[in-house]
């Protein structure tokens, strides 16, 4: 049976390009891959999934509202598709998670899901939510601390290079995110005592 996947990470992790390179395996192989990226953020129809290290593959976008079961069930009946990706995958709606498992479960194509666990508050995003708790499978894409240990949340950093504490979900602009580790990430929310400070904010 096919499986729904959830490959969760904090921020620059290397999602992207592991969704790159698997849906490439695939067409290597002769065989059609399907890829989704959220829309929330962009215009127009088609979507491009870019990695940071310079690859990007059309694809299409999905809204709040889409119904992707019904999607991909009409583009398998005249094009047989062997797996669906879905970058920003935390920006899914619950219902749209569940729309995802009916794809693994009745069309039986493997559903491979790429996103943030967390938000910069350390609160899930609504997609990721559903993702763990129904997913098949999940894999923790890791990355790294400035301190070298495991980077599992993430802090946005303002145009003023200062931590953000509060404020929007998602900010589109110039904001840049860094990962870091449970206990700098509390340090930088100020939520605990920095005794070995290396970061952006003394507070
Ligand atoms: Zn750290």
């Amino acid at each position: 049976m096919a499986k729904l996947y959830f490959h969760y990470a904090t921020m620059n992790a290397g999602k992207t390009t592991m969704l790159l390179q698997a849906s490439y395996n695939y067409r290597e192989r002769g065989m059609t891959t399907m890829l989704l990226v959220a829309g929330h953020y962009r215009k127009g129809d088609t979507g491009l999934i870019s990695s940071r290290i310079g690859l990007e593959t059309e694809a299409e976008m999905f809204r709040d509202g889409d119904d992707l079961y019904a999607r991909v069930a009409e583009h398998h009946e005249h094009t047989t598709v062997h797996c669906i990706f879905v970058d920003e995958a935390q920006f899914l709606e619950e219902e749209q998670v569940w729309q995802l498992a009916r794809i693994a479960d009745r069309l039986n194509i493997p559903v491979m899901c790429y996103g943030l666990r967390t938000d910069f508050q350390g609160n899930l995003f609504s997609g990721s939510r559903a993702l763990l708790a129904i997913a098949d499978d999940l894999r923790e894409v890791r990355t790294i601390c400035r301190c070298g240990r495991k980077a599992t949340m993430v802090v946005r950093l303002g145009p003023d290079g200062k931590v953000a504490r509060q404020g929007e979900q998602v900010a589109i602009g110039k904001d840049v995110y860094v990962s870091l580790c449970r206990r700098h990430w509390e340090e930088e929310m100020g939520r605990a005592a920095p005794d070995d400070f290396i970061g952006f904010t003394r507070g």
